[in-house]
């Protein structure tokens, strides 16, 4: 299944919320202003045309030439005009309309190629019979060209203040969720090299990931402690099996050798005694597997010539194999054969996968047993072409107790070869690698390496 990153979705989710708190906060605050400041200058507008007329009632004398009235104040240009609409005192900006009609409504917006302006008229009667307008405006191209600059900058600062934003924001959600990619780490660890002595890192910061480190650590001492009382059952009743069985086997061997005994009797006594050598093989098999599980289990590091060791086992199977017809050809590849293991082990390793070729071999079939160096590292190859193991029971194989269904009938193992096989291996700090066509034959490949890395 596609992983899916939380630190992405995290990052995702609060970019969007910024993104939408951000756009409300700056178009509101941008709006607002705007409109504050516009509001603003048509009061002022209004409040300066109406201080002018004040002014101009107060000194009657001098209207309507009086160049000592204020014109300009707080960015408002006043001009007077006439009734037929002649300027005739004020200022009013160079690039304004002189025709522009007067109005007596509220504040307008007058605007040409490159200003605006807000422009306010008054009508006022002098004499009783004189008609003159007071004209007031204000520009607010300024304005415009602040807010279009504030726009421009906005745009351009949105997008660089969300990446830098998101990606510090990932980076340190990335920090706070290293603690997780190691617990999956090391889960995976214990999970795949199925050691359970194998504990996460406790960190000191008492936070959520440190009390679920420790909660995950308290649970494997729980599972390994079961897991240890476990295998010291299976240990100790094999213990105990032990000397009734070869008392039982001696016992057999006995009778079947210096007692007179008909054809019944001898018939009964032998089916005894195959049954007592499965019980003692099996016996023997869980107790090399718990010893060679145990938590501190050192291997004994012998020096022998593979070649050899290989050759001897070959040879002493080919008596089993010449039951069935089965030809064990052997192909040593090896220019030097001296390797580091445990002997006894490696014996085993080897006895187990080619009894199994021979059991699961066909009648008159073949089996390949080949002896490889590459780069260090010694493969070794074991083929038949036996009924094969069927592809949903591949990984599967290398369980304790496990057997194929079609194999169980026939088969006198009980499903702890392969899995000493590969724990032999694991203990080599090799690997191994089976393939299959299940009715055409199997393959097992094992790399070991020659020397140093047990040494080390
Ligand atoms: P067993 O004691 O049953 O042989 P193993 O652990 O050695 O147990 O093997 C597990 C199962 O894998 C066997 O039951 C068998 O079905 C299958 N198997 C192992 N080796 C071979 C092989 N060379 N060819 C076909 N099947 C095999």
């Amino acid at each position: 299944m596609k992983k899916k990153s939380i630190k992405r979705r995290i990052t995702l989710w609060y970019t969007l919320v910024l993104v939408i708190v951000l756009s409300i906060f700056l178009g509101g605050a941008f709006l607002a202003s705007e409109q504050y400041s516009k509001t603003e200058m048509k009061e002022e507008l209004i409040d300066e045309v109406g201080d002018l007329e004040e002014d101009i009632s107060k000194y009657p004398d001098y209207f309507p030439s009086n160049d000592l009235l204020a014109y300009y104040d707080d960015g408002v240009m006043l001009g007077i005009y006439n009734s037929k609409g002649d300027l005739i005192n004020g200022i009013i900006p160079d690039d304004f309309p002189i025709d522009h009609p007067f109005v007596k409504t509220d504040v307008q917006e007058v605007s040409n190629k490159t200003d605006k302006w807000y422009v306010y008229d008054k009508v006022f009667i002098w004499n009783d019979d004189e008609v003159y307008w007071i004209r007031g405006i204000h520009s607010y191209s300024e304005i415009s060209h602040l807010v279009d600059m504030l726009t421009k900058w906005i745009l351009i600062l949105f997008p660089i203040l969300i990446s830098f934003t998101a990606f510090v924001g990932y980076l340190m959600i990335s920090k706070s969720l290293r603690p997780v990619q190691e617990i999956t780490d090391k889960v995976n660890e214990i999970t795949h090299s199925a050691d359970l002595s194998l504990r996460l890192q406790e960190s000191e910061s008492h936070d959520e990931l440190s009390y679920l480190a420790e909660t995950f650590n308290d649970m494997l001492d729980n599972i390994e402690d079961q897991f240890i009382r476990e295998k010291q059952f299976s240990s100790d009743a094999a213990h105990e099996l032990r000397t009734p069985i070869s008392v039982i086997l001696s016992h057999c061997e006995y009778m079947l050798q210096d007692m007179e005994l008909n054809k019944e009797e001898r018939e009964e006594i032998e089916i005894m005694y195959e049954k007592s050598q499965y019980m003692s093989n099996l016996v023997d098999a869980l107790l090399l597997i718990s010893r060679t599980e145990k938590k501190n289990y050192k291997i004994n590091l012998d020096e022998f010539d593979l070649s050899v060791l290989a050759e001897s086992v070959v040879d002493d199977m080919e008596i089993e194999a010449s039951r069935k017809n089965i030809h064990i050809r052997f192909v040593d590849q090896l220019e030097d054969a001296s390797f580091v293991g445990d002997m006894t082990l490696i014996i085993r390793l080897f006895t187990n996968l080619i009894s199994n070729s021979i059991k699961y071999g066909k009648e008159n079939g073949n089996i390949l047993v080949q002896l490889q160096e590459e780069n260090g590292l010694i493969t070794l190859l074991f083929e038949d072409n036996g009924i094969g193991i069927p592809k949903e029971s591949l990984d599967k194989i290398w369980d304790r107790f496990y057997q194929v269904e079609t194999s169980r009938a026939n088969s006198q193992g009980f499903g702890l070869g392969l899995f000493m096989v590969r724990r032999i291996v694991q203990l080599h700090k090799g690997t191994i690698e089976v393939s299959s066509s299940f009715g055409e034959g199997t393959r097992f490949v094992i790399t070991l390496p020659k020397l140093s890395k047990l040494e080390s």
